[in-house]
């Protein structure tokens, strides 16, 4: 069977990555590991351009944005609060022919039976959840109590210091703080070449406002995220905002787009817009104990918001 021109396609720019500098597997030499990259001497110009980039519009030229540059390993507190420690998950099933872990959606389903994509086995185990944080140990014992995660997402360091940078940075509603950094996520099927990685750069925005301006800035964050994307030479007619239906999106978010870019491999989410209400820093508030509440004077008294 000959390859379709999609997949042609990503084979010669893998190759050509290679070939010019710009991408490497990781651990080359060894054979690899998968779903980690190197980036060589053109990837990393071209990276660092990108995120300077990013920097330079998202912080240094906005009145309501600052960063911050948050550690990786942090209290495994924080992953307990966010959730990430119970349902960061996906659904796997194992086929007991071929011992292939599979994600429930890889699952082919033929009259109401399940079968494996690899050996076509009908023999699966029911689906179990696969927690996708990386587990590591701090200090010297390696038990219970030492336990935290290589952390799956930089936005989290970004709420549980919101009262600092707040105080520091003396900024008022709506305000932002942004931050980019290295996320670990243990993928059961890393693949699209550096698309679905093990560990990778994330570029975040967390923005902060009152209830009633959520809709609103919203869209407006949808708009300047959109406008990005066509300054660094995207053009419109290859992305998509899809707005993720209620059955879709998380619990806590009262809007969400993911931003789509037409792949080789089809219609891929490059990022999330979402409107996630106060659930982040309620949920901190709550596990720590310490306010998170946001306070101003004004001359109609006292106004709270989180
Ligand atoms: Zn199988």
């Amino acid at each position: 069977m000959s390859k379709s021109p999609d997949v042609q396609r990503m084979e010669k720019i893998v190759s050509l990555c290679k070939r010019r500098g710009f991408i490497f597997q990781s651990s080359e030499i060894y054979g690899g590991l998968n779903g980690l990259w190197d980036y060589g001497p053109l990837g990393v110009e071209l990276k660092r351009n990108l995120k300077n980039y990013w920097w330079r519009v998202m912080v240094h030229e906005r009145d309501d944005v600052v960063g911050m540059d948050g550690s990786i390993l942090m209290n495994r507190a924080v992953w307990k609060a966010s959730g990430h420690e119970d349902t960061f998950s996906d659904p796997m099933v194992d086929c007991r022919s071929c011992k292939a872990r599979l994600r429930v959606d890889q699952v082919i389903e033929r009259k109401g039976v399940r079968q494996c994509p690899n050996c076509g086995g009908k023999d699966l185990t029911e689906p179990r959840p696969f927690n996708l944080m990386f587990k590591t140990y701090v200090g010297a014992t390696e038990d219970e109590s030492s336990v935290t995660y290589l952390r799956p997402e930089t936005a989290q360091s970004i709420f549980v210091q919101f009262k600092n940078v707040l105080e520091v940075s003396r900024k008022k509603l709506p305000f932002g703080i942004a931050q980019i950094g290295k996320a670990f996520r243990n993928e059961i099927n890393p693949r699209n070449f550096t698309f679905r990685s093990r560990e990778f750069e994330q570029m975040e925005l967390e923005y902060f406002c009152r209830a009633e301006e959520g809709m609103k800035f919203l869209d407006y964050w949808l708009e300047e995220r959109l406008k990005f994307y066509e300054n660094i030479g995207i053009s419109r007619e290859k992305l998509r905002a899809r707005e993720v239906p209620d059955e879709e999106r998380a619990f806590y978010s009262k809007g969400t787009y993911d931003i789509e870019y037409d792949f080789p491999f089809g219609q891929q989410e490059l990022e999330g817009v979402a409107y996630r209400t106060d659930y982040d820093l309620s949920q901190h508030q709550n596990a720590s104990r310490k306010s998170l509440e946001y306070f101003e004077r004004s001359i109609f008294g006292r106004r709270s918001a989180r």
